[in-house]
């Protein structure tokens, strides 16, 4: 018998729009004693079945729905029924890579599940109890699913914490046990890129900007490239591969930098016209402004800087800098692409932002277009959250 969960009376609305999450404040009582990560059966107040969730004793989120449907069982076959739809629909995508998000926790119905594939490597995150409780269940299908891919995990991601977990990296599964190799070659739109799984960013890359990457080439050629936040120089390399004139990545990791000159010679792209800075954007964007420097096409794709409400002004305010610094070092006509990807900051306010530092800047500038995450990283209808990366192209 699973443990039950009881909702307090009228908070059961968010459940009944398949929305999955039960904070612990929506909870009026439990029945039996669920131990972290096993299955529960959620109830209204009135006594409806509403759904199968994990239980996550120490989380705020303390039950994240793995079902709506009654007449599910949640074991090692229904995890597999989940990622095979989530395979459907990546393989009806044309995604321009080999190397994309499977799994995208709460978009595929897999709440603190992320699984990206490199070429034959999967690489799994399992940020909640459910998802470290499901852990075997998870590789069996995945094995059967991708016969041919080796599995690797990287939960060393500081949400864990929140849920009592430690973070965690490890093999899953590989012939002879062998290791991720130190750069994994993948490719993106027709470009190789060198990945780390074992030591790079999240899961070793950005693929969420994929197609963002390639939207820069179409105003590169020529052009003199201020790529900020560069990690390893995706957004410079596709510049560079379209005819940029000069690239400058800029970044803080001095391996991500190194990765982007081996990425450059890997794709037979001159080095005599890449810069790479391994410094901190803020300093780096006064300095420029100061000594005059100025680009015509400029990228800002800095990490999440709203980790909760709280932040949240603050955070805007670091958006604002930054937008501010590189709408006065924009060349008169020039190109400048901006990013979020903070889920807790809204589109609209993150324009609004943007629009105060052209302001700020006395630059007016004009919005021509507009970007999200890729299509392998869907936004659920019932799930907003999952819409977490937007970007601006703006003219000068
Ligand atoms: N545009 C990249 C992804 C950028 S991720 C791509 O397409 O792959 C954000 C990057 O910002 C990380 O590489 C991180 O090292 C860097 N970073 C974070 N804070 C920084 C700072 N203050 N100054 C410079 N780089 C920073």
């Amino acid at each position: 018998m699973v443990a039950t969960i009881h909702l307090l009376a009228g908070k059961e609305k968010s459940l009944r729009r398949l929305h999955p999450w039960v904070f612990s404040g929506a909870i009026a009582r439990v029945k039996g004693n669920p131990a972290a990560g096993e299955t529960v059966s959620i109830h209204s107040a009135d006594g409806d079945w509403l759904g199968y969730a994990a239980w996550s004793p120490q989380s705020q989120i303390r039950a994240r729905v793995w079902s709506f449907q009654q007449n599910d069982t949640i074991n090692a076959d229904f995890f597999k029924q989940r990622i095979a739809a989530a395979k459907a629909l990546r393989d009806g995508l044309n995604i321009q890579s080999n190397a994309y998000r499977l799994v995208a926790a709460e978009a595929d119905q897999l709440p603190g599940i992320t699984i990206d594939k490199y070429d034959n490597w999967l690489v799994c995150q399992l940020l909640s109890t459910g998802a470290d409780y499901w852990r075997d269940a998870i590789v069996a299908a995945l094995r059967d699913l991708f016969p041919e891919c080796s599995i690797f995990e990287r939960s060393d991601v500081d949400v864990r914490q929140k849920e009592g977990l430690q973070p965690l990296v490890q093999l899953l599964h590989s012939d002879n046990g062998e290791l991720p190799p130190a750069t994994l070659w993948i490719e993106e739109h027709g470009l190789q890129l060198g990945v780390d799984i074992q030591g790079g960013h999240k899961t070793g890359y950005y693929l969420d900007q994929r197609d963002s990457r390639a939207a820069i080439q179409k105003y590169a050629a020529g052009k003199r490239v201020l790529n900020a936040f560069s990690y390893t120089g995706g957004f410079g390399l596709y510049a560079a591969a379209a005819g940029a004139a000069e690239v400058v990545n800029l970044d803080v990791s001095a391996p991500a930098l190194e990765q982007a000159v081996q990425n450059h010679t890997r794709n037979q792209l001159s080095n005599d016209t890449l810069t790479n800075l391994q410094e901190d954007v803020f300093e780096a964007l006064r300095k420029f402004h100061q000594s005059g420097e100025r680009f015509d096409v400029i990228v800002l794709d800095p990490p999440k800087f709203v980790d909760s409400k709280a932040n949240l002004m603050r955070a805007c305010r670091g958006y604002k800098d930054i937008n501010r610094l590189a709408c006065m070092i924009l060349k008169p006509g020039g190109t400048l692409f901006t990013f979020s990807c903070s889920g807790l900051l809204s589109g609209e306010l993150f324009q609004k932002v943007v629009a105060d530092a052209a302001l700020d800047a006395k630059r007016p500038m004009h919005i021509i277009e507009r970007l999200f995450q890729g299509a392998d990283h869907p936004v659920r209808t019932n799930f907003p959250e999952s819409l977490y990366l937007k970007g601006l192209v703006l003219r000068g």
